[in-house]
């Protein structure tokens, strides 16, 4: 077949296998460029539909397909799903028994496989170069391309060697895919894995669908009790905690409190960080609290909520830890607090690492970055989509500063006192001293240095101690100051507070809710998906069923739900009620294998809870 009639039967695949209709942007160039035998680079977020870029390919092209990935959980669950949608595909690792990957390997001597999954450490020995010059190559997809970077913040030195298995397969053509998006990376994926740069497919960052919030910590824990009760029941959540210790208090803190929370860090056994995530993908209404160590690996696409308990590292960070929330395009919430407390231990993790002077400097603007998208006055979707260097401008509608504007005051005046005080206290000092010299509080440190002799001294004892915190993170965040974690979190000027103390420029400055303040956006997002149904008992009733009989057959197969159907599918059969063949092929998500297998079955739990067979 030629490479033209192979484009048109990508779409007929997307259609016939994966049950959509149109392609997302970019997917179609990059099936394209690679039905054409052109390696590309793809940098998509999370969610955005990155693997049906090679799948389709390989599953139109004469040959296999061979995926490197590094995480053998995603592995499994990709090859599970693509089972279900009758795609020929087996992966080969180490949780193989002898006789299974004997299995899979027979399979690929006689051409019988579309696709096959294969972890780094398996595709550089010579066994596995040798099978594969046995057989048709279509492509080689790299996943997650970014652990080829050596600044990346996973690097994997198996990902330097790939090129020796790539280099002997010259005229196969490759595709890097990450979800990682700063230059530096792309370019070193690009280099290292020979990819023309006009072939760099960048995707857009916006995840539309995510609900942005971020507040001030005040009552941390009640602050995430009142968050999770408003969720629907039976959502699923991520709890993000930057200790082992803060995850287990959190997760048992929250299981008092009744909900089926689940502790989840590299300090539990294997067996039962295992355990844990199986429940995560498989049932509904877990929570789990983790530090980063979880997510990597996981492609559950219905998770309703992603909390930052704690600060994370970078916008990349959270952008990349938010990213898993709503993979399946459904309504979720990416929902942070933070305080001055954890910029400052971020700050001391960066100066005590390992890491050497450039890279320190590197880390430290981007933790200024995300202070600033904390403490902004914008959109929180343009600051995070400008930070990637994608043109945006508010007003998104979906972020609590676009919901509930946030109040400003011309703070000029504030500013430069507290300027000055930090000068006349020789930039010695971190923040809660030198409040207390701005509100005239005689601490004994402040009796020490003498400081209530100073001009300065209770110049601010019109503001509350809260309020001088708040303008002190805004000039750090606007970089009019910076906290020297070198020496013990004292707040320093920088060039540009001298416009500020010269009046040369004005400042403004947000007014941060207070606690007692109610986000009008409370009730947002996530009730949007059923709320159709809410008034409709019939639709109500229906919605059930269906979940019912798809819970059954994933645990008749030991698969998630969401592999069986996703949300998204089941809320078209509630809406579109389908009681033929080709009606069901029409619903999202349908494809002619999860017709073959499932289509009776739902459409006479459709036919019972209606009672009204369509002619
Ligand atoms: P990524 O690998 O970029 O994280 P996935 O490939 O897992 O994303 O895709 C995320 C979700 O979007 C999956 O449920 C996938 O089936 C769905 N999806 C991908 N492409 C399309 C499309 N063209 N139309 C509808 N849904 C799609
Ligand atoms: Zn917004």
């Amino acid at each position: 077949m030629n490479s033209i009639n192979h484009v048109e039967n990508s779409i007929q695949i997307l259609k016939s296998v994966f049950g959509y209709e149109t392609f997302r942007p970019l997917q179609e160039n990059i099936i394209t460029k690679l039905i054409n035998n052109e390696s590309c680079s793809v940098i998509m977020p999370t969610g955005s539909g990155k693997s049906l870029c090679f799948q389709i390919p390989a599953i139109c092209k004469e040959g296999l397909g061979v995926v490197i990935s590094p995480l053998i959980a995603l592995m499994q669950d990709q090859c599970t799903t693509l089972t279900q949608m009758g795609v020929k595909v087996a992966c080969l690792n180490s949780s193989l028994s002898f006789d299974e990957q004997y299995e899979v390997i027979e399979a690929v001597e006689m051409n019988q496989l579309d696709l096959l999954y294969v972890a780094p450490e398996r595709a550089l020995t010579e066994e596995f170069t040798n099978l594969l010059r046995k057989v048709d190559l279509a492509l080689f997809a790299i996943d997650e391309a970014h652990c080829v970077s050596q600044w990346g913040h996973d690097f994997r030195p198996q990902y330097l060697q790939l090129n020796q298995l790539l280099d002997k397969f010259v005229e196969v053509p490759r595709v890097a895919l990450t979800a990682t998006a700063d230059e530096a990376t792309r370019n070193e994926i690009r280099t290292q894995l020979n990819i023309p740069s006009e072939n760099e497919f960048i995707g857009g960052f916006d995840r539309e669908n995510i609900h942005y919030e971020i507040s001030l910590k005040n009552n941390p824990k009640k602050q995430l009790i009142d968050f999770i009760e408003k969720e629907e029941e039976g959502s699923s959540g991520i709890v993000y905690c930057l200790s082992r210790k803060k995850v287990d208090e959190i997760a048992a803190y929250l299981s008092s409190c009744g909900y089926r929370a689940f502790p989840y860090h590299a300090g539990l056994s294997s067996d039962r960080r295992t355990a844990t995530q199986n429940k995560f993908i498989r049932q509904e209404g877990i929570i789990i609290v983790a530090t980063v160590a979880f997510g990597m690996g996981i492609d559950k696409p219905d998770v309703r909520y992603v909390v930052h308990f704690d600060l994370p590292s970078s916008i990349e960070a959270y952008s990349q830890e938010t990213g898993r929330a709503g993979r399946d395009g459904e309504p979720a919430k990416a929902w942070m607090i933070y305080g001055f407390a954890d910029v400052a231990k971020r700050g001391s993790m960066i100066q005590s690492s390992l890491a050497n002077e450039q890279r320190k400097r590197i880390e430290s603007r981007k933790l200024n970055s995300l202070l600033g998208l904390c403490e902004t006055t914008k959109c929180r979707r343009e600051v995070i989509l400008n930070y990637f260097g994608e043109k945006y401008t508010g007003v998104c509608k979906n972020c609590d500063t676009c919901l509930n504007p946030v109040e400003q005051f011309n703070g000029t005046e504030d500013a430069q006192k507290i300027l000055s005080c930090i000068y006349r206290t020789d930039q010695m000092f971190g923040a809660g001293h030198v409040i207390d010299v701005l509100i005239g509080k005689e601490t004994e440190k402040v009796r020490k240095f003498r400081h209530q002799n100073l001009k300065v001294f209770g110049v601010g004892k019109d503001k509350s101690v809260r309020e001088w915190s708040s303008i002190i993170r805004q000039l750090v965040a606007a970089d009019y100051l910076k906290v020297d974690v070198e020496r013990f979190g004292s707040i320093k000027l920088t060039e540009k507070s001298r416009d500020i103390l010269t009046s040369k420029k004005e400042i403004n400055f947000r007014i941060d809710p207070g606690p007692a303040k109610k986000y009008k956006s409370k009730r947002a997002n996530n009730k949007v998906i059923k709320s159709n149904f809410k008034e409709n008992p019939t639709a109500n009733a229906l919605w059930e069923k269906l979940k019912e009989k798809r819970l059954k057959l994933a645990r008749d197969q030991n698969v998630p739900p969401y592999m069986i159907f996703q949300d998204k599918s089941l809320i078209e059969m509630v809406e579109q009620k389908p009681s033929n063949d080709s009606e069901f092929l029409a619903i999202n998500g349908v494809g002619e294998s999860k017709l073959a297998k499932y289509g009776d079955l739902f459409m006479s739990v459709i036919r019972e809870v209606n009672g009204n067979i369509k002619l």
